[in-house]
């Protein structure tokens, strides 16, 4: 037998500690579905989370249980039992996976903790329509099969300037979900409780943005990679005193490591931007072959998309409607090439790697001209890449390697 290769990755310490909060989270909310006294919300990404936990709810998101699928490569296993019951292939992949998954009474959590056997039982789903449209087609599935009511909030979609009425709607929305909440917790709403919880919120995203801004170090300590997988506090933990007591631990390490030079790729001769979706069940292999291309894929539109930095907790409302409603996948065309330009100077970046999300369309920048603008604005290569989040048949990694070793060389000319 052969000797398994040694990987390239380097490894972070502080991932041992993300895996047992995590571990601890999903515990957390396995012990609240099972509590009577306890009460379980499943919330969108970028739903009103902070306004949730402020009535205690344990908080579910079922894009990281997507996400999960993905990485774990279970999500194809799952995404045919969605298509039989209607929902199309072309749609979210997360959303038909979780489905599909719901209906085979699985989940790759039962097999990682012993003793969770399925996903918390809601008692509202919640969502907030400023990512996409399949969110809320997504809870309205649950919704129906599980006989649980699905509220949340309507936003605006393709913004350039974010106008005062704008953000008027959406407060309104988000003030129009109290009573039900009320109702549903059996909890008065708390003002300090939920101004409160902002002000961890935005603790939590001012060091999750510091952790990516280390990256501004040449060599670069974080790969995209290894991004997607620490964001999972942020996204599921923010609002508490874990994520933050987490991202310092994190942050310590990385900066220490740009400190000595000590790069994510060994010998980093290329910059790259990652504009999309992250390939779920292939970033490991993608890393490993990153690295041999001495490209470190090191800043992205993805992973930036959970700094929520206008949360302002002595004026709670207006300033989650803010945050939620000036994120990039709100936004008009001209606000994201401004957006990616930024991040291209910022990140020193050589070239750009957009992927084109076939069941993704809301996250796929590539479609009305970007690359090919961008390309002449910043001078630099841009290569786009056909595959999905989920769905690994929409994916050709002969294909894509082919594509990107072209890319590099691209790079390597200039
Ligand atoms: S933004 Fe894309 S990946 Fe996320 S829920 Fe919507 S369709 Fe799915």
């Amino acid at each position: 037998m052969g000797e398994e290769k040694k990987s390239l990755i380097k490894k972070i310490q502080s991932t041992g500690l993300m895996r047992k909060i995590m571990a601890d989270y999903f515990y957390f909310l396995d012990r609240a579905s099972k509590d009577e006294n306890s009460k379980v919300a499943w919330c969108t990404s970028v739903g009103p989370a902070e306004l949730l936990l402020s009535f205690d709810f344990a908080v579910h998101y079922p894009e990281n249980h997507g996400a999960v699928l993905g990485s774990t490569r279970k999500a194809n296993d799952y995404i045919p039992v969605a298509n039989a019951i209607g929902y199309s292939p072309d749609i979210c992949s997360y959303l038909t996976s979780d489905v599909g998954a719901y209906i085979r009474k699985e989940t790759p959590l039962a097999r990682a903790y012993e003793g969770i056997t399925g996903l918390p039982k809601p008692d509202v789903l919640v969502y907030n329509t400023n990512q996409c449209r399949d969110v809320q087609d997504w809870f309205m599935w649950y919704s129906r099969e599980l006989n649980v009511p699905a509220i949340g909030i309507t936003s605006y979609r393709d913004l350039g300037e974010i106008k005062k009425e704008h953000l008027d709607g959406i407060v309104y929305q988000i003030k129009d979900l109290i009573p039900r909440l009320e109702e549903i917790s059996g909890k008065k709403f708390d003002i300090d409780k939920f101004s409160h919880i902002m002000d961890l919120s935005k603790q939590c995203t001012v060091l999750w943005k510091k952790v990516l801004k280390t990256n501004e170090a040449v060599p670069a300590p974080l790969s995209f990679f290894d991004a997607t997988i620490h964001m999972g506090p942020a996204v599921v933990l923010r609002g508490s005193e874990v994520a933050i007591d987490y991202y310092k631990v994190l942050l310590k390490e990385l900066e220490e490591r740009a400190a000595n030079k000590d790069g994510a790729v060994e010998g980093e001769k290329y910059r790259i931007y990652w504009e999309g979706m992250p390939i779920w069940g292939k970033l490991r292999s993608m890393a490993e072959f990153f690295i041999e291309l001495k490209a470190a894929v090191i800043a992205s539109t993805y992973c930036n998309s959970w700094i929520f930095d206008d949360f302002d907790p002595s004026d709670p409302f207006l300033s989650m409607a803010r945050a939620y409603t000036q994120i990039f996948i709100v936004r008009d065309e001209n606000y994201k090439e401004h957006y990616i330009k930024d991040m291209a100077d910022l990140y020193k970046i050589d070239g750009i790697l957009f992927h084109d999300a076939k069941t993704c369309p809301n996250n796929s920048n590539n479609r009305y001209g970007m690359p090919e603008r961008l390309e002449k604005t910043l001078g630099i290569p841009t290569l786009t890449i056909n595959g999905d989040l989920n769905d690994l048949r929409c994916y050709s990694e002969e294909q894509s390697k082919t594509n990107i070793e072209a890319f590099i060389e691209q790079l390597e000319s200039k």
